[in-house]
């Protein structure tokens, strides 16, 4: 019983019965590396770099500055995994030298992300190539992906610019707008591994605007519409023998993060201060009961339901 306690409280996550999921921190750059950490994060999930150059700049940062932020990061996990995403820019997060200047009437749905990045492929192959920079020498296993990929031919351009870059490692592909998540097969025959955004996808599935607090009830990932989109995507994944990870908030609720795990997601990733709950939580369930409580919460109709339903399956009643 000690040592069941002990490994809640730190190592790798797993289940109860001995069921392997990844334990990865969502970090914004180098002086989040120290919290990851300290909390036992097996490797980043989701590295956002673009919260690297927000600084208001007219200018791309140039690849030298980018390779000193990345092997900041990377040296920071010896053995460990670290996906960085390519810069997501646009809508909440605009940055001058990629986002079109306000003449979008919806930013959200307008040049976001690696439409940013497919309309300045410079600003892209410069990024990929400092990376590729980053990680020479490194044991580390470096993983690019992009954000808001919509479909194959998005996938295949990003995943033909990281050839062209020579990066080395596995290139990956978002799962945040729903028809990359219904289509996700078709994504993987381009890429090879998955990441759920649960933020963005809540906020596209429900045409409900993530900064309007007036629509805030469409961001509760435990909508059982989300749980049916991201079962698919894992599914699909599965299927194609790749991994399909979850990096929006969603990862960070401990009974959630059961849930996913029994819909078949093979990490997950998010904020440092919530990895030592999720450990604890994962490793108190059979992968058995995670499943039991993904098909309850996915049975039901509304966000509230399915909260209750999993509990009361985690709970035995
Ligand atoms: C998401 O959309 O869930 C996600 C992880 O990306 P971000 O929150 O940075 O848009
Ligand atoms: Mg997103």
């Amino acid at each position: 019983e000690r040592r069941a306690a002990l490994a809640a409280s730190s190592g790798p996550g797993r289940t109860s019965d001995g069921h392997r999921v990844p334990l990865l921190a969502n970090i914004g750059g180098p002086a989040e590396v120290a919290a990851a950490v300290a909390a036992g994060a097996e490797g980043v999930g989701l590295f956002r770099t673009e919260f690297l150059f927000l600084d208001g700049s007219a200018q791309a940062p140039s690849e030298e500055r980018q390779v000193e932020a990345y092997r900041a990061v990377l040296e920071a996990f010896p053995e460990g995994r670290v996906v960085v995403r390519v810069l997501d820019a646009g809508a909440d997060k605009p940055l001058g030298f990629l986002t079109p200047a306000d003449d979008e009437p919806n930013p959200a749905l307008g040049v976001r992300g690696l439409r940013a990045l497919l309309h300045h492929p410079e600003v892209l192959l410069t990024q990929l190539r400092a990376l590729a920079k980053a990680a020479d020498g490194l044991p580390v296993h470096l993983e690019v992906m992009a954000p808001m990929v919509a479909d194959r031919v998005d996938a295949r351009a990003f995943a033909d610019a990281c050839r062209a870059a020579g990066l080395p490692g596995a290139v990956g592909a978002m799962v945040e707008i729903p028809s990359a998540a219904l289509r996700a097969r078709s994504i993987l025959q381009e890429v090879g591994f998955l990441s759920l955004g649960t933020n963005d996808l809540a906020q596209y599935t429900f045409a409900a605007d993530r900064q309007v607090g007036a629509v805030a009830r469409f961001q509760d990932p435990w909508q059982p519409v989300l749980l049916d989109l991201m079962a698919g995507a894992a599914e699909a994944a599965r299927a194609a023998g790749q991994g399909c990870g979850v990096c929006g908030e969603a990862a960070a609720d401990p009974v959630l993060a059961c849930v996913l795990t029994g819909l078949g997601v093979t990490s997950l990733s998010m904020g440092a201060a919530a990895i030592p709950r999720v450990r604890a939580t994962l490793a108190k369930y059979t992968l058995a009961q995670c499943e039991r409580a993904a098909a309850a919460a996915r049975a039901v109709d509304t966000a509230e339901e399915a909260r209750a339903a999993a509990h009361q399956v985690l709970s035995g009643e």
